[in-house]
């Protein structure tokens, strides 16, 4: 097993995500004799970071693997869990809801533990006095509850930037979604450098896009073989992100103890990817996007009417128009309507000012359809809401 150093621990580079256990169809329930089996495996293998969050399978996730990891002793493994404050019905009690957590997860203590999900939209509960999240979460860092306090983030470059140089020397690291589709697709490169430059520890989540580069078109995936025929496609992604040497916990969602085997093999030992299979990584990457080639210049923005953000719009678009995304449509609502890609009047300046010579109104206006039929983030945090409030038996 790889293993980074991180303030004098020794963590394994391979995080095993608690957010996509395999549910037995009989029961409903998570398998967890299954969980179990993976657990012992990666164990076995030296994995010793494990990531759940208070969310993840409907608050049965963190029960789960604490079921699976009551036979090592404490000391022997990390967890990192998570405060949903993208998630909450309102104010809250902040301090029960944590303690729910631990004690979900049979601990006193966090090893690592996140502000969940950090975007333009979310940002504004994290921040806010009334919901006094940050100063409670310190509290429990004080009290030694929390070991290390990082956050996992979801939006746009700026927002990072800003909200680390607001909280310089409170956080430790930040948990990005980082492969090297994302790497131009969602900023991460940008993300990964603020981080870095920040002095934090940068993890990443999503090593494979939700398992779509596990499985790349059959024309991309002999491009790989053809390079290396021993390694897998995740192999591919996972090699890639090795190579970035402020990467300290890479997680993967493993579900099935063969995606458990195949995801230790490609951190067995160090694979040096040689600067010809980035740059192939990368091509396969630009040809499996399907939006519009934004650079960010900003050369639209002084002359629209409207004063939109039009790079904020059209990433949220390549996201969407790559895999409807959550994280996009918090985004779009973090933004005033007048705001909105529907306030766009067609006026056409933005496209004769850009070099890419990219159709701004039109992206705008298939990103009004997208955002009005794509998967929808206030009705989900509906039935968050009231997990939560029974949780904490607020009704
Ligand atoms: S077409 Fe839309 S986005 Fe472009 S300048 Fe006009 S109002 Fe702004
Ligand atoms: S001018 Fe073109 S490339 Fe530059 S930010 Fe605007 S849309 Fe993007």
């Amino acid at each position: 097993m790889l293993y980074s150093n991180f303030q004098g621990l020794k963590l394994s580079r391979l995080g095993f995500g608690c957010m996509r256990f395999a549910m037995d169809p009989a029961t409903g329930e998570i398998d967890q004799k299954l969980v179990n089996s993976m657990f012992d495996y990666a164990i076995e293998h030296g994995v010793n970071y494990f990531d759940t969050a208070y969310p993840y399978l409907g608050g049965k996730s963190e029960g789960a693997m604490a079921e699976a990891l009551k036979k090592y002793p404490r000391d022997s493994y990390y967890i990192a869990d998570k405060f949903p404050g993208h998630s909450l019905p309102g104010p809250i009690d902040n301090i029960a809801l944590f303690h729910l957590s631990l004690e979900r997860c049979n601990t006193d203590y966090f090893d690592f533990y996140l502000l969940h999900n950090i975007t333009e939209w979310s940002v504004k509960i994290y921040e806010s006095p009334d919901y006094h999240i940050i100063p409670d979460i310190l509290k429990m860092k004080e009290e030694g509850k929390i070991h290390h306090l990082g956050f996992s983030f979801h939006g746009g470059p700026q927002l990072l930037e800003e909200f680390l140089t607001r909280y310089e020397g409170v956080f430790e690291f930040v948990q990005i979604q980082c492969n090297y589709l994302d790497w131009t697709l969602q900023d991460a490169k940008k993300k990964y450098d603020i981080i870095t430059k920040h002095g934090l520890g940068v993890w990443v989540m999503e090593p494979l896009r939700g398992g779509k580069l596990a499985a790349l078109p059959e024309e991309e995936s002999a491009s790989l073989k053809a390079l290396d025929s021993s390694m897998s496609d995740a192999a591919w992604s996972f090699r890639f992100l090795q190579a970035l040497p402020n990467i300290k916990v890479i997680l993967s969602g493993m579900n099935a103890m063969d995606q458990v085997i195949d995801n230790i093999n490609s951190f067995a030992e160090e694979r040096q990817i040689s600067s010809a299979e980035t740059d192939t990584l990368l091509t396969i990457a630009e040809h499996m996007k399907k939006g519009v080639p934004c650079t960010a210049c900003r050369y639209c923005c002084e002359g629209c009417p409207m004063e939109l953000d039009i790079p904020y719009l059209l990433s949220c678009y390549n996201d969407y128009k790559y895999a409807s995304s959550m994280s996009s449509s918090m985004r779009l609502d973090a933004l005033d309507p007048e705001k909105l890609p529907s306030a766009c009047i067609g006026c056409g300046q933005c496209s004769h000012a850009c070099p890419q010579g990219i159709d701004v109104p039109a992206a705008l206006a298939e990103l009004t359809e997208l955002y009005a039929k794509g998967p929808n983030w206030a009705k989900q945090s509906q039935v968050r809401h009231e997990a939560i409030r029974k949780d904490l038996h607020m009704d």
